[in-house]
């Protein structure tokens, strides 16, 4: 249940794409963002002027990928997809880049994970529109400059902290999107039950969206499987009993945290008396990347308030002893 779009099948990539809003009117949430970014884009088109670089940074499932698109629609340009883990060589992106049309929107998702040569190319694209290339090697070798269709990076993050200053620099526009309330999640899990065709009780959307982690990206997910039990166990229809039945199934629980939350928690409880504990000590108590934990998890964990950060490493909070059923040991000076 992480919502790691690289463990997603081809199937879930279909069912994600047909559920994916196109425009800014499909778009659920986020508002503030998407008023300051409506407000852009039509200033960028009033100017016929390539819109300001642009940085979303938040936890995976949120939206990225998705508002990019939108921007890229409301924008009537092309967008070209990449990542920053793909473009290993500055030939990679040099390719892409004198590849865009005028105005295109061009996406590098984990943009953190960018090479530092590759980055270094990525400035003076930015800022100037064009690029040096190096031709040749040894006694030969010579720089040319080629310039560029100015363009408008997107760039996404999990990991804002980790972007270098000069590329941070370089955006003009920086957005952070949030988890999403349970409301909001309910409207975007109606849409998607709208667009799938399949009949759903409003109660039954709560209970999806109340345990979904925030996150629309898990919500369509928990709605797919929901489906299945709706088909399967039911008459077609879900009914908060299905919903209930099929999270139950999933591990996810009633406050919507899954089995990883649930094991990252009750491992800091048991072995380690609730913490302070180091990132790379759960992981591997756990058996999960560290990065991960850090991106996927802990943000909600923290955010929920069943665990903090400190100066010493992750510690636990009454709330997570409480919500595993353990009574908390007598602390002394926390
Ligand atoms: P990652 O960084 O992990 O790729 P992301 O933040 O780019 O994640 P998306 O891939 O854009 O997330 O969103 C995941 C899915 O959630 C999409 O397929 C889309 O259907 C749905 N979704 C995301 N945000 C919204 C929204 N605001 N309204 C409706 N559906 C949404």
């Amino acid at each position: 249940l992480s919502g790691d779009e690289e463990n997603l099948s081809s199937a879930e990539r279909e069912y994600e794409k047909a559920l994916r809003p196109l425009s800014f009117a499909d778009f659920t949430g986020q508002q503030k963002v998407l008023d300051n970014i409506k407000v852009f884009v039509q200033a960028a088109k009033l100017r016929s002027e390539p819109l300001d670089h642009v940085l979303l940074h938040g936890p995976p499932g949120l939206g990225k990928t998705t508002l990019s698109h939108i921007i890229a629609n409301e924008l009537n340009t092309n967008i070209k997809i990449t990542s920053g883990p793909v473009l290993d060589k500055p030939g990679d992106l040099a390719g892409l880049l004198t590849n865009l049309e005028e105005g295109d929107v061009l996406f590098i998702d984990e943009i953190h994970r960018l090479n530092a040569v590759v980055e270094e190319y990525l400035y003076s694209a930015m800022e100037d529109y064009r690029i040096d290339i190096m031709l040749d090697s040894g006694p030969n070798a010579r720089s040319v400059q080629i310039s560029l269709n100015p363009f408008t990076l997107i760039g996404a993050t999990t990991r804002s902290g980790l972007l270098t200053s000069p590329l941070r620099a370089r955006f003009g526009i920086n957005a952070r999107l949030e988890y999403y309330d349970a409301d909001l999640l309910k409207q975007i899990i109606q849409r998607s039950a709208d667009i799938l065709d399949t009949p759903m009780l409003e109660d039954a959307s709560f209970e999806i969206a109340r345990r979904s982690r925030g996150t629309p990206r898990i919500a369509n997910m928990l709605l797919r499987r929901t489906r299945d039990f709706a088909q399967i166990k039911g008459d077609g229809t879900i009914t908060k009993e299905i919903s209930e039945i099929a999270l139950n199934a999933l591990d996810v629980d009633q406050h919507g945290l899954d089995e990883m939350d649930n094991r990252i928690l009750s491992t800091i409880i048991e072995k380690f008396k609730g913490g302070p504990v180091g990132l790379g000590t759960i992981a591997t108590a756990v058996g999960e990347e560290a990065d991960t934990i850090e991106e996927v998890y802990e943000p909600f964990l923290i955010q929920e308030g069943y665990l903090k950060r400190t100066a010493r490493g992750r510690q636990v909070t009454e709330l997570a002893f409480k919500h595993l059923g353990i009574v908390p040991p007598a602390r002394s000076g926390d």
